[in-house]
Formats: structure tokens, sequence, C-alpha cells
């Protein structure tokens, strides 16, 4: 049994966001941290292996530098990182990702007591399209937003989080699991660890070992197999400060309303 892990490494939007004239991000000036849902994708999957005793792979498709954040999870704890790496793969949107990163995770291997886990939603792209469009083109089973899950047999139990409550699923392996922070607290990397994760196994997937998987194909993947065009894109302007209403009760409904009536609200 092993459990694949996607892990997309993403800007930090916490600090200055810089953006290019075109509108797009400008990645290269940004510092880029590990995306905070696939932490927890990571921490899933050590649990289980803690429990089990199973193989846990973390695969990233990005641009070489890439490399450091898959050593950081193989000193989280992970046995194995996999880097889907190529020009031909740049540029490509949501339907291109997951084309390659399914086709990367094909030619690992997904097992009948494999699981796939994913992040529920990217903090960049936040689209939380990835996991599910990969779970169709490996026609596994899935299971969204888990948080909670109890692994029984080929039996997984998930508590799925729901606008208005939760929703208890059992999914049998191989399935693919989006996740959210609710699942877990991500460990960290240990020191001892640091050092050897760089003499852990690390392959690189390119075109060229690809080229052959059935979904990899020039029209379906990069720029130009990307169906989805951007066509503006734009800052939003800043919000004005609010107005605090100040007293009690009727007095500031009172307020409220008549501030309403001014701007024509109501
Ligand atoms: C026309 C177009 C061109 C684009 N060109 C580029 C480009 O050149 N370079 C670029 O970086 N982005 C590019 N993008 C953005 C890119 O398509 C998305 O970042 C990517 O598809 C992931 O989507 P998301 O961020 O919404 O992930 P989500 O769907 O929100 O992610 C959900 C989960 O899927 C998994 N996942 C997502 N992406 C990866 C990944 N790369 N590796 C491993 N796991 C992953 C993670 O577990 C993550 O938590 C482009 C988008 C468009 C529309």
């Amino acid at each position: 049994m092993k459990i694949l892990v996607c892990v997309k490494q993403v800007p930090d939007t916490s600090g200055k966001v810089a953006v290019n004239p075109d509108g797009t991000l400008d990645r290269a000036s940004m510092q880029t941290i590990i995306n905070p849902d696939d932490l927890n994708a990571m921490e899933a999957a050590l649990q289980l292996k803690d429990e089990t005793g199973c193989k846990v792979v973390a695969v990233t498709m990005g641009p070489p530098p890439a490399e450091g954040m898959l050593r950081e999870l193989q000193a989280m704890g992970a046995d194995e990182a996999v880097l889907v790496s190529a020009r031909e793969f740049g540029g490509s949107d949501t339907y291109a990702t997951s084309q390659i990163i399914a086709a990367a995770l094909h030619r690992i291997g997904v097992e009948d007591d494999d699981i796939v886990i994913c992040g529920r939603q990217a903090i960049d792209g936040d689209t939380a399209q990835v996991g599910p469009q990969i779970a169709e083109k490996l026609n596994l089973p899935q299971v969204t937003y888990v948080a909670e899950m109890h692994k029984d047999g080929n039996t997984i139990t998930c508590k799925r989080m729901l606008e208005d409550g939760y929703m208890t699923i059992k999914v049998k392996t191989p399935c693919l699991l989006t996740c959210i922070k609710e699942l877990n607290e991500p460990r960290y990397m240990s020191v001892s660890r640091i050092v050897d994760s760089y003499s852990m196994p690390l392959t690189v997937l390119d075109y060229e070992a690809l080229k052959d998987e059935p979904l990899i194909d020039p029209t379906t993947i990069g720029l130009k197999g990307s169906p989805t065009n951007i066509l503006v894109s734009f800052t939003p302007p800043q919000k004005g400060a609010g107005v605090m209403l100040e007293g009690a009760g009727e007095e500031t409904c009172a307020k409220l309303a008549n501030t309403l009536v001014d701007k024509h609200i109501i």
C-alpha cells in the first residue's frame, strides 16, 4: 500500500503580491511556500504511515526549484518524491495540469490498496478543480472536503464538510481524497531527516518520460492544450474604511436606517 500526495508549491500570498504588467502573478519575485491544504494532505498520509508502515510518495508538478519543497516533504516523513517538470507542461490550466498529474500518477502506478490525497484548494489558483479532475481522469472514486478519515482494511470512512454540516461517506481504495485544514495539524520537519532528505529517492518525470502515457497528448497539455483563456485580469480597487455606528440599540438602528436611506439603498 502506498499513499500518493499531490503537493503544489505556491507563492506566499501573505506577503506582498507582485503582479506583472500583463496581469499575471510575478512568481519569480515572490517567496514560495507549500500550499497549506497540501501540508494537511501530507500529514494524513504520514499518520497512515505511522499506523500501517505504508509508503508515502510526494508528487508535484512545477519548475526544477520545486525540488527544495520535495526535500522538505521528505524531511517531514515522505519516503519518495516525484517532480513532474518539462517546458512542454508550462502554461497549463487546471484541465491540462490534472491531465499531466494523472499521467504521472498512472506512470508511478495506482494499485488496488493505494490512496491519492490532494489538498482541497491551492491558495494561488484557488479553483479546487485539480483533485477532482485527477480522480475523473484516473477513474477513481473521490471524496472531497475531508475533515476526518479512518481506514479499516480497504474501506475509508470520511467525514466530509458541507456548508451546513457534515456527511459521512465510505469509500474503497483505490480512491482520491481532497482534504481541508480541519483534518489535522501538520507536523514539523524532523531535524535528523533534513540532512538525510537530500539522499532520499527523487525521480524527475519530464515530457520524454511521460510522452507515451495515454493521457499525454500535445493537444491536451501546456498552453496550447489548455481550454481556458484569461481574457482580462485586474487588481480590485481597495475598499474604503467602514463606518462604525456608536450608541445604544434603537439609536444605532435608526442611524443605520437613515444612512441606508441617504445612500438610496432602502
Ligand atoms: C491559461 C492558463 C495558463 C496558466 N499558466 C500557468 C503557468 O505557466 N505556470 C503556473 O504555475 N500556473 C499556470 N496557470 C495556473 C495553473 O493552471 C494552476 O495553478 C494549476 O492548474 C492548479 O490549479 P489551482 O491552483 O486552482 O489548484 P487547485 O485545483 O485549487 O488545487 C487543488 C489541489 O490539487 C493539487 N495540485 C494542484 N496543482 C498541483 C501541482 N502543480 N502539483 C501537484 N499537485 C497540485 C494540490 O493537492 C492542491 O491542493 C495557468 C492557468 C491558466 C488558466
